[in-house]
């Protein structure tokens, strides 16, 4: 088919375009810290293609293309996909959504990531279900989605209780704390994203297994990297404009 062409030099080329954007702003980084004074170097800032409601053959276009990592926000379309692309057993799944508890089961048993962690429920029903299940790979690598704008529609974690969820899943044996997650809202001001990065340098004093600053969108991917953050989340710019969020 013409189209799957087209689309897969589309992919190829937005996925350079982004890789060279985030070598950029990491050379940026680099002279921003070396500016402040500091022997810093920024760890390197992992790619992670957001795949939501995109298809399972845009998925392999992209990993054709050398992406491993995807993110999905919906179980049951994720599920589907996951099914569909078994056969690529190099892909890495993270699941990226907001997480009902009816729901954790099912993320347990497919993805590898989950950053948006953002209640003691969740954290301990997880680890509960890989308990369970003797046979899954584990542990299961967890971010804290930290309510960073303060609103009240957003989910995430109160700033204030970063520090509770985090002693409670690190005591969790089927879970790695890896980190700190935030959906910053549109325009936020540098004030969000340096309150994250103190967190997130925070967070990584206490527990030596934090290691991502899950941060970053097709908008503000420069913001977030200048302000530390380890995987940028990266939708639209590879997979085009969406129907529904
Ligand atoms: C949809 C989504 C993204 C990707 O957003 P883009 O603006 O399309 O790059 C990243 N993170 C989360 C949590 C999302 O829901």
């Amino acid at each position: 088919m013409t189209v799957k062409k087209f689309n897969m030099i589309n992919i190829k080329n937005n996925i350079d375009k982004i890789k060279a954007q985030i070598q950029q702003a990491c050379q940026e980084n680099v002279r921003l810290t070396a500016d402040a004074g500091s022997a810093n170097i920024p760890s390197p800032v992992t790619l992670l293609a957001v795949s939501k409601t995109k298809p399972a053959e845009l998925i392999e276009q992209a990993h054709l293309a050398g992406q491993n990592d995807f993110g999905e926000n919906y179980l049951q379309e994720a599920i589907d996909k996951i099914t569909q692309l078994a056969h690529l057993p190099q892909l890495t799944w993270h699941f990226i959504g907001p997480i009902q508890s009816n729901k954790t089961k099912q993320i347990a048993h497919n993805f590898s990531w989950v950053h948006s962690i953002d209640r003691e429920r969740i954290a301990l029903r997880l680890n509960q279900h890989l308990t369970e299940d003797g046979s899954h790979n584990t542990p299961l690598n967890v971010c804290l989605q930290v309510n960073i704008s303060n609103e009240a529609s957003k989910s995430g974690v109160a700033i204030k209780d970063v520090f509770t969820l985090a002693e409670i899943v690190n005591n969790c044996d089927k879970l790695t704390l890896r980190g700190l997650m935030a959906v910053p809202e549109k325009n936020a001001d540098k004030a969000c994203y340096q309150e994250m990065q103190i967190l997130f340098a925070q967070l990584k004093k206490t527990y030596p297994s934090v290691d991502t600053l899950s941060l970053g969108m097709s908008s503000d991917l420069e913001q977030a990297i200048a302000h530390g953050s380890t995987m940028v989340r990266i939708g639209t710019a590879i997979f085009g404009e969406r129907v529904k969020n």
